[in-house]
C-alpha cells in the first residue's frame, strides 16, 4: 500500500476478539433473502413527546420518560439494570421493550498508539457496522455508519462495493455516538476523559438516502440534555455523494450542520464513473445545491475529493476545479485513495498532489489534505468494509 508522505509507520492491535469466529455462512450480499425486518424499537428511537407515550406501555408514569433521558442522553447510561432510580420492579421489561440491545460489539481494533479505535458491531440481524473513534489533541471525532452497505456503488469505495443491506435505525445509529461518548468520559482512550467534539457520517452508507433518519439522529444529538445528547450541530457533518433534493431539504431543516459532498471530479464524463449518482445529478446541478446550503445555513461546504492517480489527479483538473470553487464559501478535503483490496487505482504520487493543492491554492480555494488516521486497521473513512472475517 502506497503511504502518504510524512505519515508515520502505524501499529495496530486487536482490543477484543468474538470467543468463536461469527458466521462464515451469513452472506455479504443478501438481495435474494426476505426483507430484513426492521430493528427493534429503542428507547432513541423516539422523541420526548413518543418517549412519554411510550412509558404506559411499561407501566410507568409519563414524566419517567424525563428521567430516562437524564439517564439514556445526560449520563450516557445504555444498562437499565444501572439505572437505580428506576423501580426496580419495572427494570426487566423496561429493558426488553424499550432497551433492547442493538449494536452488538464483535471486534475493536486501536491504532495511532489507542487513538484510533475502530468498533465492528452486529446489529440485531447479523448485518456488520462499523464506527471509529479518532481522538486529537484538540478534538475528538467520530465516524459513524447510516446504512448496512451502500446502494451508491462508487467503484473505489469499499463500501459501495458491497451494495445496500439495509437502512439502520435512529436507535442504532445514535449508538455508536454514545458509545463513543462513553470512551471519551470514562477516559478509555488514552489522554484521560474527555468528550466527543465532533460526529461525521463518514462510515458505512449514504446519509441523504436514509434521509428521515438521519435528521432524528441529528436532532438526538444536538437537542439539549435530556431530549438529546447537547452536542454542538456545528460540531456535525453528514457527508453526501450529492442527492440534489435531500440536499435542498436538509438546508431547510434550521440544523447548522456542515455538508460535505463527496465530488472526487470536476467534470461529469469522469464523476459518471467515480460516483455513479452523478448520470442522475449532475456536477453543475450538486454544486448548486452546495452553494445554496452554504447560504441558508452560513455553513462552509466541504469538498471531499479523493486523489486517485493518473485518474483525478492532473493539472487541468485541479484549475478545473479551482475555477467551479473559487468565490465560494468552500474548503476542499483531499483524500488520498486507500486502495480497496484488488483496485486497479492507487493514491497519487506525493508531486501530483502537491500541484494540485497548489493549482487549488492558486484559485484562492481553502484546501487541506486529509490525515489518513487508522489507514492500518481499514479504519480510515469511506474504507469501512465490515466482513468479520479480517481487519
Ligand atoms: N456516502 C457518503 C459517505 C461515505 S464515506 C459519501 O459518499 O460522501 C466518506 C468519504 O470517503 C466520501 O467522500 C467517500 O467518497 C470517501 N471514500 C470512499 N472510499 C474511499 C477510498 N477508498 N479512499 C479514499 N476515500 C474514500
Amino acid at each position: 500500500m502506497m503511504r502518504h508522505s510524512g505519515e508515520p509507520v502505524r501499529h495496530w492491535t486487536v482490543m477484543s476478539q468474538p470467543d468463536s469466529p461469527p458466521s462464515p455462512t451469513r452472506p455479504l450480499l443478501d438481495f435474494a433473502s426476505p426483507r430484513r425486518g426492521k430493528p427493534p424499537r429503542h428507547f432513541a428511537d423516539l422523541s420526548m413527546a413518543d418517549r412519554r407515550a411510550a412509558m404506559a406501555g411499561v407501566g410507568l408514569p409519563a414524566y419517567r420518560a424525563k428521567q430516562l433521558s437524564v439517564q439514556y442522553f445526560g449520563r450516557l447510561e445504555t444498562d437499565v439494570a444501572e439505572m437505580t432510580d428506576v423501580p426496580a420492579k419495572v427494570r426487566s421489561s423496561l429493558a426488553s421493550d424499550l432497551f433492547p440491545d442493538l449494536l452488538h460489539p464483535l471486534r475493536t481494533l486501536a491504532a495511532d498508539a489507542g487513538t484510533t479505535i475502530k468498533t465492528l458491531w452486529r446489529l440485531h440481524d447479523g448485518a456488520l457496522v462499523e464506527s471509529v473513534l479518532m481522538r486529537y489533541p484538540d478534538r475528538a471525532t467520530v465516524c459513524i455508519s447510516s446504512q448496512a452497505g451502500c446502494g451508491m456503488a462508487c467503484p473505489f469505495c469499499a463500501t459501495g462495493q458491497q451494495g445496500l443491506t439495509r437502512n439502520l435505525s435512529t436507535a442504532e445509529i445514535v449508538g455508536q455516538v454514545v458509545d463513543a461518548a462513553r470512551a471519551m468520559r470514562d477516559g478509555a482512550v488514552p489522554g484521560g476523559p474527555g468528550r466527543v467534539s465532533n460526529v461525521v457520517f463518514m462510515g458505512m452508507g449514504e446519509p441523504l438516502a436514509n434521509y428521515k433518519t438521519v435528521v432524528d439522529v441529528l436532532h438526538r444529538i444536538a437537542d439539549p440534555a435530556p431530549d438529546g445528547l447537547g452536542m454542538s450541530a456545528r460540531g456535525i457533518t453528514v457527508s453526501t455523494v450529492g442527492l440534489v433534493p435531500r440536499i435542498d431539504q436538509l438546508a431547510q431543516e434550521g440544523l447548522p450542520v456542515t455538508l460535505a459532498v463527496s465530488l472526487h471530479a470536476p467534470d461529469d464524463e469522469l464523476r459518471d464513473e467515480l460516483v455513479p449518482i452523478n448520470t442522475r445529478w449532475k456536477v453543475g446541478e450538486v454544486l448548486e445545491a452546495a452553494w445554496n446550503y452554504a447560504a441558508v445555513t452560513k455553513r462552509r461546504i466541504s469538498i471531499e475529493y479523493a486523489m486517485i492517480k493518473d485518474i483525478n489527479d492532473q493539472a487541468w483538473r485541479a484549475d478545473m476545479l479551482g475555477r467551479l470553487l473559487a468565490g465560494h464559501l468552500v474548503h476542499v478535503n483531499l483524500i488520498p485513495l486507500n486502495p480497496t483490496p484488488g483496485s486497479k487505482w492507487t493514491a497519487s504520487r506525493p508531486e501530483d498532489e502537491r500541484e494540485f493543492v497548489r493549482r487549488l491554492q492558486a484559485h484562492g480555494v481553502a484546501v487541506t489534505v486529509r490525515d489518513t488516521r487508522g489507514r492500518e486497521i481499514d479504519g480510515a473513512c469511506g474504507q469501512l468494509a465490515a466482513t468479520g472475517t479480517d481487519g
